[in-house]
């Protein structure tokens, strides 16, 4: 399947721990079928550089490895929605991370007669977060996602994508602050599981393998729930 027989814009969720690999598939997605990849996260860490109202109120929270709140996420996922590109179809990446925001994903798409196709969630054991989480990084001029073992630079240090030397770490992606995100996921966005299961809209993939295997699994899915 390609973008070219996508008729009616989807809307997939990625949902899975920190370092699951959800913003890299999120983008081979995009990529693959025309999609917008949605990551609040991006949105939040955006804000925080441009030194916004909700930037300022969800620095701490963010540096601490908890969950910006409801009200701020919701407001900054709803005025993204309504941009023009995003009527092409997204991928959640981040989002609904509790209850509150995944009822008021439920209450947008319907205001615009869109609803959730697949809720994905990508299944990884918590031992394995930590070093994929340590070691990844991404190119400042792309986006492009790189990580010390598993997908390193190439020898030109260079990105394969744009050429860029220029490569950034995200200040929440040390040792102590993923335990608190991981432990804010089980308590917070694991509920969202039952959620989605009980709308039937939830596809579960085991995501401990390779990205590419992971991205074979998430394809599958994606066929069936856009058939
Ligand atoms: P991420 O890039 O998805 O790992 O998100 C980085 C950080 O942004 C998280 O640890 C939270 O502090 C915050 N964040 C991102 N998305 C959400 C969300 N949907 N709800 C609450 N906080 C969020």
């Amino acid at each position: 399947m390609d973008a070219a027989v996508l008729t009616t814009p989807a809307v997939l969720i990625l949902l899975g721990p920190p370092g699951a690999g959800k913003g890299t598939q999120a983008r081979m997605l995009e990529e693959k079928y025309g999609l917008v990849q949605l990551s609040t996260g991006d949105l939040l860490r955006a804000a925080v550089a441009a030194g916004t109202d909700a930037g300022k109120a969800a620095k701490a929270v963010m540096e601490a490895g908890g969950l910006v709140s409801d009200e701020i996420v919701i407001n900054i996922l709803r005025d993204r929605l309504g941009e023009a590109d995003c009527a092409k179809g997204v991928i959640l990446d981040g989002f609904p991370r509790t209850t509150v925001q995944a009822e008021a994903l439920d209450v947008l798409l319907g205001e615009t007669g869109q609803k959730i196709n697949a809720a994905i969630s990508l299944e990884v054991d918590d031992a394995a977060m930590v070093g994929r989480i340590s070691g990844r990084f991404t190119c400042g001029g792309c986006g492009e996602g790189y990580h010390d073992s598993f997908k390193p630079l190439p020898d030109t240090g260079a990105c394969s994508n744009c050429g860029s030397t220029e490569m950034k770490r995200r200040a929440d992606d040390n040792a102590e602050t993923v335990g608190s995100r991981l432990e804010a996921y089980h308590a917070q966005t694991a509920p969202l599981i039952a959620y989605y299961e009980g709308k039937g809209a939830l596809q579960k993939i085991d995501a401990m393998g390779g990205i590419d295997e992971i991205a074979q699994g998430l394809a599958t899915v994606v066929k069936g729930a856009m058939d």
